[in-house]
């Protein structure tokens, strides 16, 4: 049992993360998981599948570090060596383990499926190992003692790492000293830029500062990102509540949204809450705002149904728009947006809708409605059964696409949390 904090480390393992195309999202989950539990994660590596520059990244890590977490290259292939070079920096020999071998014979027996002969290569561990039973796929893990570090090997797809990192991983680290008791806190700004934003916050962002105070940016929504850590979960929680208290004033009408989960997540809970039903009517955000919600279970509860009506016939046919309305005003207008929410809300008996119609760009944009410029309206049935709906227009910063189309969905992610 260690007092000190626990000091992780993760490594991403495979030729693809260093070639464009694949983005290592494991070691940002991972760290986001180990650092809910306290434990302070002070260095990721992305290392491709040599052998020699594999066996020094995950030796290295063990070196400085607590806790290894290395995910990818435990494939059936050739080129799956991790295995061999983690057995190689114990100076051990591969041990063919017959329980892994069994899951795996299980695996393919559960899908009908033949066995081929590559894939007794993942059941082999490096001697002093323990495997990790993978219940989502082939590749069992394992966990072993390197250097100075309790060391697991994770697969690399991001679905099979989450679950044996639940299984596995977070239990016995929970079991470990040196948990810093945090707690964390999430506010969602939109509305200034990041640079805007951190001058506001200037005085939280100290490094060192506790809660730690820090701003992430993704599709046009800003996260404040508070972690504190005290002697109990209750009063870390109690410090981040505290900082929460003096920015809230500081970020005003920004603010749209507090609390760990997702955007959409919370917007999914508020309108379950409500026992309310909702219906999109989306043109520039082609669906985005529906597939947001469908991502999540428990979507059927809320979700009704979308119309992706991209063009002024869509708009026309499928949602009920006025022809004069679009002659008169054109299809990105308030007037416009307002019709298309009433004929969803109309069209899929839904309590609430949503409309966007916008210029994404990087064409289409004029003097009058330059590119980001996005109109939006709610439709909301009355007890009575009518339907009342308000439209606005956002701005969005011409900043690429999709950017506009990101942020429009979050536009209405803050319309329908208010
Ligand atoms: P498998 O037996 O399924 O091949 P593995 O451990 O060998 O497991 P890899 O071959 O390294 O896993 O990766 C399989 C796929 O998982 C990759 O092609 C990629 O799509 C995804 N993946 C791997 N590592 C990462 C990562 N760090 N971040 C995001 N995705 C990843």
């Amino acid at each position: 049992m260690t007092t000190q904090p626990l000091i992780a480390e993760v490594v991403s393992i495979g030729d693809e993360l260093l070639h464009a195309g694949l983005i290592d999202t494991n070691s940002a989950y991972l760290a986001g998981q180990l650092e809910q539990l306290g434990i302070v994660v002070q260095r990721f590596t992305v290392v491709g599948d040599d052998p020699e520059q594999l066996q020094e990244a995950i030796a290295s890590a063990c070196r400085r570090a607590d806790l290894v977490v290395a995910t990818g290259g435990l494939g059936p292939t050739l080129d799956d060596r991790t295995r061999e070079v983690v057995a190689a920096a114990l100076g051990e020999p591969l041990r063919f383990d017959a329980l892994s071998w069994q899951e795996i014979l299980e695996w393919f027996a559960r899908f009908k499926r033949p066995v081929p002969d590559s894939n007794r290569r993942q059941a082999e561990l490096p001697q002093s190992a323990t495997a990790l039973s993978n219940s989502s796929g082939t590749a069992p893990g394992f966990r072993v003692r390197l250097h100075d570090a309790e060391l697991f090997v994770l697969p690399g797809v991001p679905r099979e790492m989450k679950v044996m990192l639940n299984e596995h991983v977070l239990p016995f680290v929970q079991q470990l000293g040196g948990l810093i008791p945090t707690a964390q806190a999430c506010l969602r700004v939109l509305g200034p830029s990041e640079a805007l934003l951190g001058e506001r916050l200037q005085q939280f962002m100290q490094p060192g500062r506790n809660p730690l105070v820090g701003i992430t940016a993704s599709g046009g929504m800003l996260s404040v990102r508070l972690i504190g850590t005290a002697n109990t979960k209750a009063e870390a929680a109690a410090l981040c509540e505290q900082t929460a208290k003096e920015l809230r004033p500081l970020l005003r009408e920004w603010l749209f949204a507090e609390g760990l989960q997702t955007v959409p997540e919370l917007v999914l809970a508020a309108l379950a809450a409500d026992k309310r039903t909702i219906a999109f009517a989306e043109s520039c955000t082609g669906g985005l705002c529906a597939a947001r919600l469908t991502d999540l279970p428990g979507s059927s509860a809320v979700l009704q149904g979308g119309i992706v009506a991209y063009s002024n016939a869509a708009k026309h046919e499928l949602l009920g728009v006025a022809d004069d309305l679009l002659e008169q005003h054109g299809a990105v207008s308030e007037p416009v947006a307002q019709a298309m929410a009433e004929g969803a809300c109309q069209r899929f008996l839904a309590d609430c809708a949503v409309a966007t119609t916008g210029i994404a760009g990087p064409s289409g944009g004029s003097k009058s409605k330059p590119v980001g410029t996005v109109c939006f309206a709610l439709a909301t049935r009355n007890p009575s059964g009518s339907i009342d709906a308000k439209a606005w227009t956002v701005r969005i910063p011409d900043l690429g696409r999709t950017f506009v189309r990101d942020r429009a969905v979050f536009e209405v992610w803050r319309a329908l949390l208010q």
